[in-house]
């Protein structure tokens, strides 16, 4: 199965990830960060296969000018 790919409004320490390689199941909260620079690689904790993507949000304009 393709990985799956979470957004990273979606993203937190209760998102269920598991892992089609091990069979490892268990929940996200490696990565605290709210941001990612494009999108970042959730890696199994136990044979370090890449089983999620955290995409960014989908920039939003109304309020632009006030983004930091
Ligand atoms: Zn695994």
């Amino acid at each position: 199965m393709a990985r799956r790919e979470i957004t990273s409004a979606d993203y937190s320490e209760h998102t269920q990830l598991h892992c089609d390689g091990c069979g490892w199941n268990g929940a996200a909260g490696e990565a605290s960060e709210r941001r990612w620079p494009d999108f970042v690689a959730v890696r199994c904790p136990t044979c370090d296969r890449t089983i999620a993507t955290v995409v960014p949000e989908p920039p939003t304009p109304k309020s632009a000018a006030s983004a930091s």
